[in-house]
């Protein structure tokens, strides 16, 4: 799909020079279709037109993966105590100008026996989707290259800042060795501060094998997973951090 979406984009300016003379709206039209097909995968979390997109995995029981982004921040440690009180693992998708300042904290997740992964360097949302191959690179590499130097690994997880994703990522995590991970569902809490609408929004449409994705630093980040992890829990759902092998790219 991608290398066809691409091959159209390449050949709409010869296909409009071509239509032109005949009917500048139908020229319009081929081009305005090469830039939509483009700008469509890229815009829309969790579309697979340029690539793989995991968002879900296999559980052959009740099972769900909490990811938690944007940290390592502030309230860590008090969610890291919450996540220990309800006995729940969960990988921590980071920024690495954050993981820098805050090693500490990153090695605390490590101990508490969660997962931490690549979340890119300063989590450029309102860009990373029209950044160019080196720009993209570097928000790769300075951030897996943080988080090595902190816990000697390098992570094998990313997660594209608000989920946007242009046609240069794929083949540059690809070469990294990087699977890209989205999510089943979201509530949203990067917005507001109303727990139980965020708890409206993920318990409903959550089911076995969901990735539930999060944020932390926000005043009521704590709060808001704690109310969520209790009512997933309460029906009758665990939390786990699946291996790689069993992640998949539909539900
Ligand atoms: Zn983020």
């Amino acid at each position: 799909m991608r290398a066809l979406i691409l091959g159209f984009a390449c050949i709409a300016p010869v296909i409009l020079a071509v239509l032109w003379p005949h009917s500048w709206l139908a020229a319009i039209g081929v081009l305005a279709l090469s830039h939509a097909l483009v700008l469509w995968p890229t815009l829309r979390p969790n579309s697979q037109w340029l690539g793989p997109v995991i968002t879900s995995f296999d559980s052959p029981s009740n099972e769900v993966w909490l990811t938690i982004d944007d940290g390592p921040t502030d309230d860590t440690q008090p969610l890291l105590d919450s996540l220990d009180e309800r006995g729940v693992k969960a990988t921590f998708f980071v920024k690495g100008s954050l993981a820098a300042r805050r090693p500490d904290l990153i090695r605390l997740m490590l101990a508490r026996g969660h997962a931490v992964a690549n979340h890119s360097q300063t989590h450029p949302s309102g860009s990373f989707w029209c950044l160019f191959p080196s720009a993209i690179s570097s928000q790769v590499d300075e951030c897996s290259a943080v988080l090595e130097s902190i816990t000697g690994g390098r992570p094998a997880l990313f997660r594209a800042p608000v989920g946007m994703k242009n046609p240069f990522v794929h083949p540059i995590l690809a070469r990294r060795g990087l699977t890209l991970v989205g999510w089943s569902v979201r509530g949203f809490d990067s917005f507001g501060d109303d727990v139980e609408r965020v708890v409206r929004r993920i318990v409903p449409r959550t089911g076995a094998g969901s990735i539930v994705v999060m944020h932390q630093g926000r005043a009521f980040s704590v709060a808001c997973i704690s109310r969520v992890v209790d009512e997933l829990q309460g029906r009758g759902y665990s939390f786990v951090v699946p291996a790689v092998e069993r992640l998949k790219t539909k539900r």
